[in-house]
């Protein structure tokens, strides 16, 4: 009999529980559904739809075209399949947003009382949330002890499966209205224009995530430390949009990355790695722990916080115009690919919200429309630990200078220069302070400030008076 699996954020075939096992009882439909139940502010920003979109192309050719592609309400479809096919089973790995939480609960309820056997599995979490917890059986609310002492003590992340040997089911699916397919090709023909710059950028498939992994794991894991800190440089794995995607499982990239780095002089390197797999872990266990952390504070205090409301100024953010370079070159990065540095991303969400006061919640919609990683969880719970309102935060008074941090992580501005083609030619000495070069040193860059490239739209030492004043102003209120 045939045997269906929901695939959602695990669009690969190795290391795919749902898939290997459903694989193992009978001939396979997979099945992938454009959730239309999602609530509107977290349907997919344009970047992810242009990644997603892509990522089912390649699903489908892995499939020999047997990807089956719906849009709508998802019960409704799986039981007219059921129907349609007589597939008696429905494979699908956990997601852990609180909509997909609540959507899939109730799925498999309807699901057994119509006789469905549901097999949920995690394809996409080295620890599970519900699984690590405090000796009081409460929640870690703090990085550190939970990854040494919650997660290095639980049962190891397993070791990843091997890719199925798949029989699918062939047969045409016809029936009710739900049951209307979307092919693959009309996915990639509804795309807006500006989606190319992305798809210029990335190869998005399974078979690339593998080869970023191994090539990081071979070139760039023993310089991770000091290079991951240095945006100009390509010292990461640039694996987030495919974890989030799951064309490669967190469980691929610990085991391997484990397994071949781990040689003499490495073991800092990989200590630090593994540790940055395990932050999005975290980030998906405050979500779990804290459904509504995309809207809230969960610092409540913040709830009475000042923030000042100059939509001018955000845009000005989001152009890459606000006259400090290495924000500008950080927002003008995400523009054109769809991606930003994780240093350059902490400085940008602290500008914004520290030196300009603007809302979190600005950068973090902005952020999710526009990166291809874009992640409920990782980008919620980094904008509230910027914003010095998460659990384990930054504290609100520990306020980026964008200049410093410039000339420290991008010292001869070569980010700068790559992002800004218009202060190419300034010298390295004002590459991070335009304003503060001679009128005779701008004129042989071809910079014209106000022009060519804008005035700094801010004081930094005042906006920074500011924001401490704003800050104090809720300590003297508690
Ligand atoms: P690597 O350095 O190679 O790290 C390996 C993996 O570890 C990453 O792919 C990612 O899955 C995980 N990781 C690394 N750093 C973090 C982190 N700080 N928090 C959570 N997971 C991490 N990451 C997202 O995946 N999606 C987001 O929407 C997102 N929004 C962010 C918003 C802000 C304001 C900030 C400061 C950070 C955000 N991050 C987000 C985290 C981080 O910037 C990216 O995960 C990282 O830059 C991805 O590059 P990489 O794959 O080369 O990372």
């Amino acid at each position: 009999t045939p045997v269906i699996v929901w695939l959602r954020h695990d669009l690969r075939l190795a290391d795919n529980p749902a898939l290997y096992y459903a694989a193992q009882t009978g001939r396979v439909i997979p099945v992938f559904i454009d959730d239309c139940t999602t609530p509107d502010q977290w349907s997919l920003g344009a970047a992810s739809r242009c990644w997603l979109n892509h990522s089912l192309v390649d699903l489908n050719d892995q499939l020999s075209g047997q990807l089956r592609i719906f849009r709508g309400d998802p019960l409704p479809i799986l039981l007219s399949l059921v129907q349609q096919t007589g597939a008696q089973e429905i494979h699908w790995n956990r997601c852990y947003t609180p909509h997909a939480i609540g959507r899939d609960s109730q799925i498999k309820l309807a699901l057994k009382s119509a006789g469905i056997e549901v097999h949920s599995y995690n394809g996409s979490l080295l620890w599970e949330p519900w699984n690590i917890s405090k000796a009081d059986g409460k929640p870690y609310k703090i990085f550190t002890p939970y990854y040494r002492k919650g997660c290095l003590n639980a049962a190891p992340p397993s070791e990843p499966l091997p890719r199925p040997d798949l029989q699918l089911f062939t047969d045409e699916i016809t029936g009710s209205d739900e049951l209307q397919q979307t092919p693959v090709a009309e996915l990639i023909l509804d795309e807006p224009s500006w989606t190319k710059k992305i798809t210029d950028h990335w190869t998005v498939s399974e078979e690339a995530a593998w080869q970023h992994l191994q090539q990081f794991i071979r070139e760039r894991l023993p310089d991770y430390q000091e290079g991951r800190d240095v945006p100009s440089l390509e010292a990461t794995s640039s694996l987030s949009p495919y974890l989030q995607w799951g064309q490669i499982s967190p469980h691929q990239v610990w085991y391997y990355s484990q397994q071949q780095g781990n040689q003499p002089g490495l073991e800092d390197a990989l200590d630090t790695f593994l540790k940055e797999l395990a932050w999005r872990e975290f980030s998906y266990y405050l979500l779990y722990h804290n459904p509504k952390m995309a809207e809230e504070n969960l610092n409540e205090r913040f709830n009475r916080f000042p923030w000042l409301n100059h939509p001018d100024q955000c845009q000005d953010w989001q152009q890459g115009l606000t006259g400090f370079p290495i924000i500008d070159a950080g927002m003008r990065q995400l523009w054109q690919t769809g991606y930003m540095h994780n240093r350059v991303r902490m400085l940008v969400a602290s500008f914004l919200v520290k030196n300009q006061r603007q809302h979190w919640h600005l950068g973090a919609a902005w952020f999710w429309d526009t990166l291809v990683d874009a992640d409920l969880a990782s980008n919620s719970a980094s904008w509230q630990w910027v914003a010095g309102c998460g659990t384990d935060a930054s504290p609100y008074f520990r306020i980026f200078n964008p200049v410093l941090q410039g000339q420290k992580f991008d010292k001869d501005g070569a980010y700068i220069r790559h992002y800004i083609p218009e202060l190419k030619t300034l010298p390295s000495r004002y590459i991070h302070t335009p304003w503060e070069a001679p009128e005779q040193v701008l004129t042989e860059a071809g910079v014209t400030l106000g022009s060519s490239y804008p005035h700094p739209i801010l004081d930094l030492k005042q906006s920074r008076q500011d924001a401490l004043s704003a800050f104090s102003s809720l300590k003297e209120q508690q």
